[in-house]
């Protein structure tokens, strides 16, 4: 048990048992023609602790997957069989499901959906973080009638990322940054409450500028969030670490530098160097550190410096560094940093959930 959620050991004797194990084999795919190829297949080599303590214990697996998003109707685009062909290389004899979201009873969380999915599964496995978020079929309802636990995948990020919020290491400081400003204000609020400092970059800081009054030019920001971020800024402003300097498209389109207000016309699209530097300096002091969403529009070359010397710190600070996200992880791999590193969370959205609000409907369907 952590966290009173069931592991694997939980299950008692496996052997002759059917387990349905709910993976995340949502891999990203190269479509030439008809052909469909994996171009990586991390995510099913990520699997197979689960998948072989299962198996070498003489239980049968079937596991269940979604893949892209294929609007609840069948879709061969979408089509389980290339990664049940590599599945079958990794693990033979492991069935696998065809795409979990070919019905639309798996978002929809349909009981009959559930039904079908267990027909003849004696024992249920959720290792499927990513989605761990989500009330889907597959997630919240096998657990409701069958012997359930968390796979050794699903149990490394919540004994991580629970760590986190309930056993700080001080100083504990999160980096937030991103295009997704209203997603990401709930986990601000909440994170506000632990960490000893709260740095902001990406687009992120441009809704917290305007709450401050600054003008941001024609740079991304939410509108309807300013006063949410001008309430955090009166409640905890001596903790955020907003940019010092930006870079960006000045109004006539041209690469510029700016202090932190912008001028009619222009675009900030990442934090400047004396920001990056500032924010470094809070990254080596730290002695735990989470890192969610890039400092700027990374994948223009002239916008990822900021993105940049931010990974470099996360990978040289001797502090316990956790990066969520998929933005944040793929600039990281980019940057060939993902393995300096101490967690690269598989989840974006679940591990922004999971320190937000403790829990996740996945989590609290294996406890009960
Ligand atoms: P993650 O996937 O790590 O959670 P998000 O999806 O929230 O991160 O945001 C990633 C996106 O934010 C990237 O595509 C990046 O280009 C964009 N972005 C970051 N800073 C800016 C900015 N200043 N202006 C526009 N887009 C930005
Ligand atoms: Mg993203």
């Amino acid at each position: 048990m952590i966290n009173g959620i069931p592991t694997l050991e939980d299950l008692g004797d496996v052997t002759g048992k059917r387990v349905l194990v709910r993976t995340d084999f949502n891999v990203p795919l190269s479509h030439e023609g008809e052909t469909v190829t994996i171009s990586d297949d991390f995510r099913i080599r990520a699997a197979l602790p689960t998948i072989e303590w299962l198996t070498e214990r003489g239980a049968h697996v079937v596991c269940a997957s979604h893949l892209g998003r294929p609007k609840g109707e069948p879709n061969p685009q979408f089509s389980m069989d290339p990664v049940r062909a590599r599945l079958a290389e990794l693990a033979p004899g492991v069935e696998l499901m065809e795409n979990l979201r070919f019905n639309p009873g798996e978002t929809g969380n349909d009981d009959a959906f559930t039904g079908e999915l267990i027909d003849g599964i004696d024992m249920y496995v959720n290792d499927a973080f990513g989605a761990s978020h989500r009330e889907h079929a597959s997630i919240v309802g096998p657990a409701k009638t069958l012997p359930s636990a968390m796979g050794r995948l699903l149990e490394k990020e919540v004994d991580v990322l629970l760590g986190l919020r309930n056993r700080p290491r001080r100083p504990f400081v999160a980096v937030l940054g991103g295009a997704k400003i209203s997603d990401k204000l709930g986990v601000v609020e909440a994170l506000l409450e632990v960490v000893d400092s709260l740095v902001i970059g990406g687009a992120m800081c441009f809704t917290f500028f305007a709450a401050q009054g600054k003008p941001i030019g024609d740079s991304l920001f939410e509108p309807d969030q300013v006063d949410t971020c001008a309430r955090i800024l009166a409640a905890s402003g001596s903790k955020i670490h907003l940019p010092s300097d930006l870079v960006g498209l000045d109004a006539a389109g041209s690469y510029a530098t700016f202090g932190t207000q912008l001028p009619a016309g222009a675009k900030g699209f990442d934090v400047g160097p004396g920001s990056a530097a500032e924010f470094t300096d809070v990254i080596m002091d730290a002695r735990m550190v989470f890192w969610n969403g890039p400092m700027g529009m990374f994948e223009d070359d002239r916008f990822a410096a900021g993105t940049r010397t931010v990974a470099q710190a996360m990978a040289d600070t001797k502090a316990f560094t956790v990066v969520g996200g998929g933005d944040s992880a793929a600039a990281l791999a980019q940057f060939r940093l993902d393995d300096d590193v101490d967690h690269v969370s598989t989840g974006g959205g679940a591990s922004l959930e999971l320190l937000e609000l403790g829990d996740l409907p996945g989590l609290a369907a294996l406890r009960n």
